[in-house]
């Protein structure tokens, strides 16, 4: 069975947090008909909720009475699986992910009359609705704290982790405000004569070609929010899922080294698993690449792996910030001891000739939150600081001689 994303809307190339989809079964005939889920415990397990909190939202969801005994998980009436995972997506958006950068990693709290998620990524701590059915459920019946807390929360996100190199990006920032309205900002008028979803393509492809010419710090990488995905999509006539492969490049780098990088697969065979996915030109591979292939011996990796790296990034701006981000994931997300080797690692990538000084100085002088949220792209930048200084001062000196 294949995992599907926890957060379905993001499309980041490499998403780390998966579940098994639901699965469902009817039973009984009549006036007895109801629906069994039969992974609840999984799927909750990978969401870190109790199972009954998710079967609880199903039943005020779709207004139907819900039973649970002995592990078995029942909905009165006949729903289907994909009816099910539609509405999960509401109980994920509304009581997993973080508001603020969407990381599935969070407890809920119920401090006095407030119920919150506790982000493990970003630290922030976002509000749940206290009108929905669910959260006076929730009031009354907290998630157990204390001992059985910490058994719980190993068994979550982390261990259900199918892919690795952790992200949650910006493109999960720039969807903030369509998560309110379930729909893209762009305005159409669909009482025009043009056809509704031509218009809707032209839009957006306008908005892509405005986006490509005003380069700000923010939209500097790949824009990987949802509308500009879908409009290439269709543009390009390309399938939606053409992160797969991203996927797949990724997954498959992990589980050959997931013992030690000292296993991955050699550099050739790396560029041909690439060339074989049909995703060499791509800015993405890059920054999967940046997320799998390195340890806490970084430096030495990158020296390892400069015939590949080189080959693949070719000192193009896009190339460059895309291993960068990927590197700031990877550093600033997954391995935060990794933080304060980052001028070593810049000098490295500089020293080798594989990221210009220019590009550099660029990305150390702007903090981004296309990769990561704000506040770990501050302090990647902040410890990057010492050597993007001495690369803007050597710029400034060779400019006076
Ligand atoms: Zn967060």
């Amino acid at each position: 069975m294949s995992f599907i994303n926890i957060c379905r809307d993001n499309t980041d190339p490499f998403y780390r947090y998966k579940m098994p989809p639901i699965q469902s079964k009817v039973e009984g005939r009549g006036n007895g008909i109801r629906t069994a889920i039969v992974n609840l415990a999984e799927v909750s397990r990978a969401l870190g909720r109790p199972p009954t909190y998710v079967l609880k939202y199903f039943g005020s969801e779709l207004g139907a009475q819900t039973n649970e005994s002995q592990d078995r998980y029942l909905i009165n009436g006949a729903h289907d699986a994909n009816e099910l995972q539609d509405s999960l997506d509401g109980f994920i958006k509304k009581f997993v992910l973080c508001a603020s950068c969407k990381n599935p990693e969070t407890e809920i709290q119920v401090k006095k009359d407030i119920l919150q998620r506790d982000c493990k990524a970003c630290g922030h701590l976002s509000l749940i609705d206290p009108r929905s059915k669910l959260s006076s459920y929730i009031m009354k019946n907290p998630p157990d704290g204390g001992k059985g807390k910490k058994g719980k929360k190993a068994a979550t996100a982390t261990a259900n982790v199918v892919g690795g190199g952790k992200t949650i990006a910006d493109l999960v920032t720039d969807q903030k405000n369509d998560d309110e309205s379930g729909e893209t900002s762009l305005v159409v008028d669909e009482n025009d004569d043009d056809d509704f979803l031509t218009k809707k393509i032209n839009a957006e492809a306008a908005a892509l070609a405005d986006e490509s010419i005003e380069v700000n710090d923010d939209d500097w990488a790949v824009d990987m929010s949802k509308e500009a995905i879908e409009a290439r999509a269709k543009l390009d006539g390309l399938t939606l899922d053409s992160n797969a492969e991203f996927n797949q490049l990724g997954e498959w780098l992990l589980e050959e080294s997931k013992d030690s990088k000292e296993d991955l697969p050699s550099d050739i065979d790396i560029y041909k698993k690439i060339v074989e996915l049909e995703i060499l030109d791509k800015a993405e591979t890059i920054q999967v690449l940046a997320q799998t292939l390195f340890d806490d011996n970084i430096v030495e990796q990158i020296e390892e792996h400069l015939g590949l790296l080189a080959k693949l990034i070719k000192q193009e701006e896009e190339n460059s910030k895309a291993f960068l981000g990927g590197l700031e994931r990877y550093i600033g997300l997954e391995n935060t001891s990794l933080i304060e080797k980052v001028p070593k690692i810049l000098m490295a990538l500089y020293d080798k000739d594989l990221i210009s000084e220019e590009v550099i100085i660029s990305w150390g002088s702007k903090v981004s939150k296309k990769y990561v949220p704000k506040e770990v792209s501050k302090k990647v930048r902040k410890a990057a600081k010492p050597f993007v200084k001495w690369l803007q001062e050597a710029d400034e000196e060779s400019d006076e001689e």
